[in-house]
């Protein structure tokens, strides 16, 4: 496919709102409660004059912990293994939980480019939790709000330079 954008991490913590925001659509259904999404949603995005595919993963219905883990490895697995650069979304509201962890030891293994990205920093204050994503062992987290659109522009120029 070429210069393919996966958005993964466990729910809610925005994915499908930057989805929306990074393709300038309203495809992926966002919700207030997790499971909402088809489990693959592809778009199509263009910054700088340079197009690129994205897809929001996640969108499954959640029966028991075990099969949400099982699924959430599987949609991680295939992003590392198609995918240009890999979005890995986190909630600094929430900070770093179990779940996080367990993407991340997958995603510390991709040989694709991993961007973190601490999303919901919809004020400054929230950037003062953002270091708390560097236990997570993938570099920099760049704080985003998907639903302001702040930082969202730094983090196009940023994507595009990877591919
Ligand atoms: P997903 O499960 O990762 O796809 O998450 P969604 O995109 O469905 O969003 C889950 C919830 O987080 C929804 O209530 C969104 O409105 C909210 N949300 C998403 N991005 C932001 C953000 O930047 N700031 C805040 N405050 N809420 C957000
Ligand atoms: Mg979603």
């Amino acid at each position: 496919m070429g210069n393919l954008v996966a958005i993964v991490g466990r729910p809610n913590v925005g994915k499908s709102t930057l989805f929306n925001r990074l393709t300038k659509t309203r495809q992926a259904i966002v919700n207030e409660t997790a499971g909402t999404t088809r489990d693959r949603q592809y778009g199509k995005s263009e910054w700088l004059g340079r197009e690129f595919s994205v897809v929001d993963t996640g969108g499954w219905v959640v029966n028991s912990d075990d099969i949400f883990e099982e699924e959430i490895r599987k949609q991680v697995l295939l992003a590392v293994e198609e995918a240009d650069v890999i979005l890995f979304v986190v909630d600094v509201m929430n900070g770093v939980t179990d779940l996080d962890m367990q993407v991340a030891a997958i995603l510390r293994r991709a040989k694709s480019p991993v961007i973190m990205v601490a999303n919901k920093t919809d004020n400054h204050e929230l950037q003062y939790n953002a270091p708390e994503f560097y236990k997570l062992g993938l570099g920099d987290p760049y704080c985003v709000s998907a639903i302001t659109g702040s930082g969202t522009g730094d983090l196009m120029d940023l994507i595009v330079s990877k591919f």
